[in-house]
């Protein structure tokens, strides 16, 4: 499938921590005809696997979840209040448009409201709102009105931001952390379908990174991967303000490889092999500088005996906002090198 219309229908689909229903039925179609078997785990972890000639297993993973909130109170006035599912910076989110999911999977719109700047004082306006200070207008007048509506306490909500070409090649959309992972993992799985493999890839699409690597955890019990891959979408930060060495990845210059990052210190041994894959196969790549973020590798490395882990990233701006945005050269490059780790690296990690 056409890369931006599988990421355009991956960012697109209803998927914040703990939810993640919606997303995982798109993905489940894309990939059931590229794999041997498919399955939905006890907490809702996708994992479909082609199955190889030896033992051994690589786990390719990405991570469902997006950031999003939760209703925690429906006032009187019909008012919704949220607190955060993952992590948010506040000051973005007033005026935004939102989707709140009710328990029947339908879907109501909202908008994220605060009162408005003239009637505030002059020191009130100069500040930040705190998120326990913002609401959701559902267009309800009242909380019955609102249950009426269809909407409870606990129902998750995400902002509302259709995926869309910005520019040729370039791309925004609201999820793309991780559902950039997602896609690659899929487009990976399409150029291996015919591909002769020694080894069993495990094609692993979990749940709650955002809230603590939690899918990981299990996925990588029942996997037993004998090495692992974690693709995410990650801090690209090349933009006005920022000191250079301070941009953990830019937009344009490759898939990052990170050496370390809060959740993980990757082993050298999977460092050079990266190194080598792109050399050998001309693709440029960067280094996500040290030691921002973490990802599900972080959980990976730590299961069972311990597990050689790597992670790859797409670079993307404005990540854990409504509007990621996304280069596809940068994206297409990070597919060609995942597809080519799961041809090479076994052979250059392990002995046959
Ligand atoms: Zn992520």
């Amino acid at each position: 499938m056409n890369a931006v219309r599988l990421i355009a229908s991956l960012s697109d689909a209803f998927g914040v921590s703990g939810f993640e229903d919606e997303v995982r039925e798109v993905i489940q179609e894309h990939i059931s005809p590229l794999v041997d078997e498919v399955r939905t785990d006890v907490l809702g972890n996708l994992i479909a696997i082609r199955h190889g000639k030896s033992k051994r297993t690589l786990m390719l993973d990405a991570h469902m979840d997006e950031v999003g909130f939760i209703v925690k109170w429906i006032d009187g006035n019909g008012y919704l209040r949220f607190s955060p599912l993952g992590g948010w910076d506040p000051r973005i989110l007033p005026t935004h448009r939102v989707t709140v999911q009710t328990r029947d999977g339908g879907k109501r719109l909202g908008v994220i409201g605060a009162a408005p700047p003239h009637i505030l004082s002059a020191e009130a306006r100069e500040r930040p709102i705190p998120m326990e200070d913002l609401f959701v207008d559902i267009g309800a007048s009242s909380g019955h009105e609102a249950t009426d509506m269809g909407v409870r306490i606990g129902d998750p909500l995400t902002i509302h931001y259709p995926f869309t070409e910005i520019h040729d090649g370039y791309v925004t959309g609201k999820a793309f952390d991780d559902r950039v992972g997602c896609a690659v993992l899929i487009q990976t799985a399409e150029r291996l379908a015919e591909k002769d493999l020694d080894w069993t890839i495990a094609y692993s699409f979990v749940i709650g990174e955002e809230v603590g690597l939690r899918g990981a955890h299990t996925a990588t019990h029942q996997i037993k991967p004998d090495l692992a891959l974690a693709i995410e979408g990650t801090i690209g930060a090349d933009m006005p303000g920022v000191r250079e060495d301070q941009q953990p990845v830019r937009l344009g210059q490759g898939p990052a490889i990170t050496v370390a990052d809060r959740s993980i210190i990757v082993s050298r041994r999977v460092i050079d092999v990266l190194e080598r894959i792109a050399d050998e196969s001309s693709i440029p790549f960067q280094y996500k500088l040290p030691t921002y973020g973490g990802t599900d590798a972080g959980a990976i490395h730590l299961t069972r005996g311990g597990v050689l882990s790597g992670v790859l990233s797409v670079p993307c701006r404005f990540i854990h906002s409504p509007a990621s945005t996304m280069r596809m050269n940068d994206f297409e490059n990070t597919v060609r090198m995942t597809a080519r780790f799961v041809e090479v690296a076994p052979g250059k990690l392990f002995e046959a």
